[in-house]
């Protein structure tokens, strides 16, 4: 009995205790900033854009406000082999998880990285968006450039009438976010794209997205320390981290 009482006794303090400093010092409203927002991740490609059996599904064609575009690529790749579409994949499922656990809804374009599958396609992606409401969408790709270029860069269109003008200075403000957010977490910068920022006529979702969307080249695969990075667990974990960085910082605004 009387261990009883001192155990409600003991309770009712660490509750006390609890209650007191919440009270007192209640979060700011932007301490949370990804709380309840809607993000679609993108990750690149699919592994199986480059299997033949998908070749009819891959010649297929969308003009997207500049010029005809194809519905994917088999995207890059390192040196020793691991491609871009496995790398993006790893890094959007880790994003994923990240955002979830920051209070944000997660949405993914595609489902699996499988020899199996193919696309979606690239329009398709950026009509997902639309159709989901997203307030962003981040497209995870990895550049295949000369072995000296490394480092990350963002992807922003241009104005393009009927197509990007209803949301090109959001997309701007996307990608300056991400890149400073992603540079302050200790990403490194592009050494080969000026400001890293790189403005796009022709990238299909970006000019069929009508949310605030970026595509994010987060290193060179062609580059060997880069190569090495993406090819490993805890490189893959890293370039979540830059990109969990760069979205937060753009809803901390
Ligand atoms: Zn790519």
């Amino acid at each position: 009995m009387r261990r009883a009482i001192a155990l409600v006794a003991a309770t009712g303090v660490a509750l006390l205790a609890f209650a007191g400093p919440a009270a007192a010092h209640p979060p700011a409203a932007n301490d949370k900033p990804l709380a309840g927002k809607l993000i679609l991740v993108d990750p690149g490609h699919q592994l199986g854009n480059s299997n033949p059996r998908f070749a009819k599904q891959m010649a297929q064609t969308f003009f997207n406000g500049a010029i005809t575009k194809g519905c994917n690529t088999t995207g890059t790749a390192t040196n020793a082999g691991y491609p871009e579409s496995t790398f993006t994949w790893k890094v959007g499922t880790r994003l994923k998880a990240l955002l979830e656990k920051a209070g944000a809804r997660v949405e993914m374009t595609r489902s699996d990285n499988s020899r199996d599958s193919w696309g979606p396609c690239v329009w398709d992606r950026a009509k997902m968006a639309n159709r989901i409401g997203a307030d962003a969408m981040v497209s995870i790709h990895a550049d295949g450039a000369t072995s000296g270029s490394k480092g990350f860069f963002a992807i922003t269109p241009s104005l393009i009438k009927g197509w990007t003008d209803d949301v090109v200075k959001k997309d701007r403000r996307l990608a300056t976010s991400m890149i400073a957010g992603m540079k302050a977490a200790g990403a490194p910068p592009s050494n080969y794209i000026g400001g890293q920022l790189m403005v796009s006529r022709d990238t299909t979702s970006l000019n069929v997205s009508n949310v605030p969307t970026v595509t994010i080249e987060v290193g060179n695969m062609r580059n060997a320390e880069e190569a090495r990075r993406m090819s490993s667990s805890a490189g893959q974990k890293q370039y979540a981290e830059w990109l969990y960085a760069g979205i937060e910082r753009y809803f901390s605004r």
